[in-house]
């Protein structure tokens, strides 16, 4: 059967379904001509003067659960095809589910800090449909009673701060993955990620803009990997995100007719997405055009949508309670452990910031982006009270190298104390933040466990703060540029720049700058 070795043997061809991808219907904006999409453009943004847009989102998050969702095959990412597969995972007759309570605990927990009422009461369901890569021919998904209702998520755009509702978060297992690209005449199935417990995070049409969609998911994005319940990498996929986007006249408040767009694998994509898909309805409708319900995908290489199905009705997945699965009751003692457990989130993180160390909204905010960073954080301020400066370190210079690298504060080996260390010898005048961020820094990086000042030594670089030699600099540029001297003298104060300059060259930057113009200050205004 294995046509090819590296998938030899457990890989399933399905040879009676020829599973090409969905057939392209371009949307007519793809095939304009530069010179139309500038007029469209233009066109769309005085359209969007009489239309407001209307979206809402769906995300599917893989939870880090270690096994599936309904049996002990190992939940994580794998390149082997086909290698966390029992017979549980394959749908053999006679294997039964088994609930994985982990995953009923994260859900707790997002729904928690989402601001959601918990469902007690929970039963699955089972959701019919036929797909190759669903090997029981089911999902096994929450129907009427998903675990978390209401609820919202703060967005700030523009300054301006908004909750989105939610609907509801649900847990549903995940189906298998086609692969169209392994095989020129037929599709490969893998099953390792049939079962891994997702949580659908979907949201009310709250949304009126693409900003506001990017703002959402960055927030939801934040929080699932603050709470450790899943790791929000979009790229792989293991946090997924449909867009349903529609457009109706300002001041009605009946919904439009939606349309859905699947395959948005960055938040950027999303946005992108949006956009030209709101592009494109407004075109419809001022052309006098239907917007036909369907379900489009997004090609981020041309950046435009096309269309995979019509959808005209509710789709028909013949729901019942799994028998398999008996129903679930979350006691209000679990509820209140679980609530116990969480961890500080960020929006009250972020408040503490401002409060306790008087940071900006903005550093403070920052910071709080990502969990592992505001841990850093609070260990380098164990070892200095310079808060203001730490966060500019973290923010400037020690993200730019993380960043470089393809690295975060989840894996940054230097030592909290150390960079409070440098911290401390730019505040007190030994070397200046220049050269600090700029030569120490890097040298530190690679050798971690060096002192700082050490390093400052060796590389020559601690500030000449001994006035005695600050002193014959100044004076030495003062009578190198009389010229400029007189200048400054009748009126050009802005020189003092370029003398200070010249003292910093002779110096070779270390002289300590605060006491140059100081000095340059008193010789020149005598
Ligand atoms: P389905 O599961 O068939 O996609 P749902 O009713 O669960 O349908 O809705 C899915 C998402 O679509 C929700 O986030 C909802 O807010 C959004 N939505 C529904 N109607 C519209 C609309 N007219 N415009 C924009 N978004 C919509
Ligand atoms: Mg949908």
């Amino acid at each position: 059967m294995s046509r090819r070795p590296e998938y030899s043997g457990r890989l399933f061809y399905l040879s009676f379904i020829l599973l090409h991808q969905p057939p392209l219907h371009f949307a007519n904006s793809q095939l304009l001509t530069a010179n139309c999409l500038l007029h469209l453009t233009f066109a769309a943004v005085k359209a969007n003067e009489k239309y407001q847009v209307v979206i809402g989102l769906e995300v599917h998050a893989q939870l880090l659960t270690k096994s599936k969702l309904f049996c002990g095959d190992s939940a994580a990412f794998s390149t082997d095809p086909n290698t966390h597969i029992s017979p549980v995972t394959l749908a053999h007759p006679g294997t039964l589910p088994k609930m994985n309570a982990k995953a009923i605990e994260y859900a707790i927990k997002l729904g928690l800090a989402l601001n959601c009422e918990i469902e007690q009461h929970n039963y699955f369901a089972r959701k019919n449909y036929f797909y190759p890569d669903l090997p029981k021919g089911y999902q096994v998904s929450q129907h009427t009673t998903p675990i978390c209702k209401n609820g919202f998520v703060p967005v700030k755009v523009d300054n301006t701060s908004r909750n989105i509702r939610l609907n509801r978060i649900h847990i549903e297992e995940d189906a298998g993955k086609s692969l169209h690209d392994v095989d020129e005449n037929y599709t490969a199935i893998d099953l390792n990620r049939a079962g891994v417990p997702l949580l659908e995070i979907v949201s009310e049409p709250d949304m009126h803009s693409s900003d506001e969609a990017f703002a959402y998911i960055t927030e939801l994005r934040k929080l699932v990997t603050w709470l450790g319940i899943c790791d929000g990498n979009m790229e792989e996929g293991s946090m997924r995100c449909d867009a349903n986007i529609s457009i109706r006249p300002k001041g009605d408040t009946k919904l439009g007719t939606r349309v859905e767009v699947k395959n948005l694998n960055s938040i950027r994509n999303v946005k992108r997405a949006i956009d030209v898909e709101v592009e494109r309805l407004i075109s419809l409708v001022d052309n006098g055009k239907p917007i036909i319900q369907e379900t489009r995908s997004y090609d981020a290489d041309t950046n435009n949508t096309f269309s995979l199905r019509t959808k005209e009705d509710a789709d028909d997945y013949r729901y019942f309670p799994e028998p398999d699965l008996s129903p679930f009751y979350i006691t209000d003692d679990y509820l209140l452990e679980i609530k116990n457990q969480l961890p500080v989130l960020p929006v009250a993180l972020k408040q503490r910031y401002i409060n306790d160390y008087k940071l900006s909204d903005y550093d403070a905010t920052v910071l709080c982006d990502d969990k592992t960073q505001a841990a850093y954080f609070e260990e380098v301020i164990k070892h200095t009270n310079n808060y203001k400066a730490v966060a500019n370190w973290m923010l400037g210079p020690v993200k730019s190298y993380l960043n470089e690298n393809n690295l975060s504060y989840a894996t940054f080996n230097l030592p909290a104390e150390k960079l409070a260390l440098l911290v401390g010898l730019v505040d007190a005048g030994k070397i200046n933040f220049g050269n600090a961020s700029s030569k120490v820094l890097p040298a530190l990086l690679l050798q971690p466990q060096k002192e700082p000042l050490q390093i400052a030594t060796d590389l020559n670089l601690l500030q000449e703060s001994d006035s005695g030699s600050i002193e014959q600099w100044v004076v030495e540029v003062i009578t190198a540029m009389p010229d400029k001297v007189k200048q400054y003298q009748s009126g050009k104060k802005g020189l003092i720049g370029l003398f200070a300059g010249e003292v910093k060259r002779r110096s070779k930057g270390k002289a300590d700058m605060q006491l140059v113009n100081e000095m340059l200050e008193k010789k020149l205004n005598n």
